[in-house]
């Protein structure tokens, strides 16, 4: 378990985990340099094969990245120019340049107080040329996704899941990642289960667009050397798959303590003028992030950076109004929810290793750096 050094808290701190597990770590790497099977090896298929069964989808196809499961899974759509794919404007970058990098043109929805897609929105954003529903798990809540299959399913459009930042997640005894046709997983080391480097996993419902994924992902090869569909490398290394598996076990365990460590900042941080997401079903949350919301951001934070103590914005520049969507047209103040959430949103530390007194530490930095 890693202590406060000086008063400092990290915003994350991955050394503590990789110590935790480092003989397995080294065990499972070992087996893989003595294969020698660096490239679509044992492991991605059983790391393949243990995902999909912990999601409970039935099938699984590693990839390089989650920007890739989201891009490979639109084009397996057969997604392209003339298309529109909506997705809401508070997300990571990704969301957008997965619909972007197969041609197609995001269409840009607004979210609620929470940072979660709003299925009216969606529905209003609905045109003939709609041809996928991206919503995204944004921090690690399940969005209202039962509201946005039924809208998707009534226009006869599939849903691809942005499950990136929601590993385990749960609602209604269904894991993130399995409502939609497909869903993208990224395996970045900050995640709440992370590789050491990039990596990411699709999973889907359908044993044909698994086939067609498989196949983009390599070169777009059939069998050896016969290419029939666009020839992408996307592969997910043999290596990091191994480190994954070591760490999927413990997955489970580590957003319990996410959540723990949830609860304990909401009862620390009661009473002040800020704002935090309601809880919600228990286990709806993974928290990949925790954020509140308050007028004060920068001065917050400055307030907590001079304390040691680091925090994060997610995100600080609304889709909508990043130079690398443009083209796409958007205005200032198009989507008021995200936009306000930009300007107010703070992400406090937050990882399985952080003890209770680091979140004593950090509530302590707010209370003293709010005015009044
Ligand atoms: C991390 C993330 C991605 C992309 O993952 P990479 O593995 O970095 O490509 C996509 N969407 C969201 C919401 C993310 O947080």
């Amino acid at each position: 378990m890693s202590t406060a050094l000086n008063g400092a808290v990290r915003f994350v701190d991955l050394q503590a985990q990789i110590q935790s597990l480092q003989p397995a770590l080294n065990q499972a790497m070992q087996a893989v340099l003595g294969r020698g099977d660096f490239i679509l090896g044992k492991d991605v298929e059983l790391f393949e094969q243990e995902f999909a069964a912990y999601c409970g989808v039935p099938h699984a196809v590693g990839v390089d990245s989650g920007l890739s499961a989201l891009e490979l899974a639109l084009r397996a759509l057969r997604i392209g120019p003339g298309d529109e794919v909506i997705t809401q404007a508070n997300t990571f970058i990704a969301s957008a340049g997965a619909v972007l990098a197969v041609g197609a043109r995001p269409v840009l929805v607004d979210c609620d107080d929470d940072g979660v897609i709003r299925p009216d929105a969606v529905r209003a954003a609905l045109t003939p040329a709609t041809r996928a529903i991206m919503p995204v798990h944004l921090f690690g809540r399940i969005c209202d996704i039962e509201a946005i299959m039924a809208i998707a399913d009534a226009a006869g459009v599939p849903v691809v899941e942005d499950a990136c930042q929601a590993h385990g997640a749960l609602l209604n005894g269904r894991r993130a990642g399995s409502f939609g046709i497909a869903s993208a997983f990224s395996f970045y080391p900050a995640k709440n289960l992370g590789a050491f480097g990039d990596a990411g996993m699709l999973l889907t419902r359908s044993a044909e667009l698994a086939d067609a994924v498989r196949q983009l992902r390599n070169y777009g090869q059939k069998t050896k050397y016969q290419h029939v569909s666009l020839p992408l490398n996307h592969r997910l290394d043999t290596m990091q798959a191994a480190v994954l598996r070591v760490k999927l076990p413990h997955l489970d365990g580590w957003n319990a303590r996410r959540q723990y460590l949830a609860d304990a900042y909401r009862e620390h941080l009661e009473g002040l003028p800020i704002r935090i997401a309601p809880a919600g079903a228990q286990g709806r949350h993974v928290y990949h992030l925790f954020v509140i919301e308050t007028e004060q951001r920068d001065r917050l934070r400055d307030a907590l950076q001079a304390g040691g103590i680091e925090t994060g914005i997610h995100y600080p520049t609304p889709l909508h109004l990043q130079p690398a969507l443009n083209e796409l047209g958007y205005r200032r103040g198009a989507f008021p929810t995200a936009e306000r959430l930009a300007a107010h949103s703070l992400s406090l530390p937050i990882y399985p290793e952080m003890s209770l007194a680091q979140v004593e530490l950090v509530a302590g930095g707010i209370r003293a750096g709010l005015p009044g």
